[in-house]
């Protein structure tokens, strides 16, 4: 019997403590909390870790406050264009949709890619027909309209820039969720969901819905869920570069987390942070940036939240 690990993170990001104010912190933070109880009833109950990592990215899904799901960005078009993935540690099986609009929780419907399809990455239109087929929960365009996230779009509607959700001003918000976990029976799962960055055109993926990249779970190493700027992400192959350095150079995971975030990631120009657990139940919440809105639970101890270093 293993005890059961769950961490999660809300985003990493420029936020800066004295724009937050205390009522957000505390939504922010309420938020996290119900994320984790949520997921961690699950492992306490026995079940897998992906259920677990699903259920705590869904509740964060559900809430407004993160990028992903309901309070995912504005693409150029005034669009939400939603990226998800899971893995599962213990067979190396994965799923993951980029580019889908009206899909509830993008990490289910990638769940269900990894499960009721041969496939891995299903993107746009089609990973929504599939999304139809399953039955999935679809909103309308009005769900993902939150009033502040309008506002953000439309600080830089019409120019050519895109901005990562947490360097946004004056709201300095960051989003990008995320899950990984350990369950008594030694597996290990990773998930992740975001909305992307605001103003994206082009059909722009991020580093989230990479298998590799944005998430990564092998029960010989570690579970990982990476938030940041995407596109650096992308290139360092972070999720599994940390994988790979427990694997082939025997770094701890601590040591793995560090040398990719406050190194590797950071030589190319990448900021963000990443969340990562092992079969021994230890665990990082490894960050280049101002903060990363983070949590974690360990069977029978209390709830762990932070926000910034
Ligand atoms: N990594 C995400 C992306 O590039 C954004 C984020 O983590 O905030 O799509």
């Amino acid at each position: 019997m293993y005890k059961t690990t769950l961490v999660i993170h809300g985003g990493a990001g420029t936020l800066i403590k004295s724009e937050m104010s205390a009522e957000k912190e505390v939504a922010y933070l309420a938020a996290l909390k119900v994320a984790l109880e949520e997921g961690n009833m699950i492992l306490s109950n026995g079940g897998t870790a992906l259920d677990a990592v699903e259920m705590a990215v869904k509740s964060m899904e559900d809430s407004p406050l993160f990028n992903a799901g309901k309070g995912s960005v504005f693409t150029a078009n005034g669009t939400h264009e939603m990226d998800a993935s899971i893995m599962s540690g213990k067979d190396r099986m994965a799923g993951a949709v980029c580019g889908i609009t009206g899909v509830k929780n993008p990490v289910s419907l990638s769940r269900l890619v990894m499960e009721k399809s041969e496939h891995v990455l299903l993107a746009g239109v089609g990973a929504e027909e599939f999304g139809k087929e399953m039955n999935v929960d679809f909103e309308p365009a009005s769900y993902f309209d939150e009033e502040w996230r309008r506002k953000q779009w439309l600080s830089v509607r019409g120019t050519d820039q895109v901005a990562l959700d947490h360097n946004l001003n004056p709201d300095r918000k960051f989003g990008t969720v995320g899950a990984v976990a350990l369950d008594k029976d030694g597996n290990l799962a990773a998930a992740t969901s975001t909305g992307g960055m605001t103003n994206k055109k082009y059909g722009r993926v991020g580093d989230s819905p990479i298998i590799g990249a944005g998430t990564y779970a092998n029960n010989s190493t570690c579970a990982v869920s990476c938030t940041g700027s995407g596109e650096f992400f992308l290139r360092g192959v972070v999720a599994y570069e940390v994988s790979a350095l427990m694997e082939f150079k025997g770094l701890s995971l601590a040591e793995a987390c560090s040398e990719v975030i406050q190194k590797r990631i950071l030589e190319i120009g990448g900021d963000g942070g990443l969340i990562a657990v092992d079969q021994k139940g230890n665990l990082s919440m490894e960050f280049n940036t101002a903060g990363m809105y983070r949590g974690f639970v360990k069977e029978g101890e209390e709830i762990n939240l932070a926000i910034y270093k």
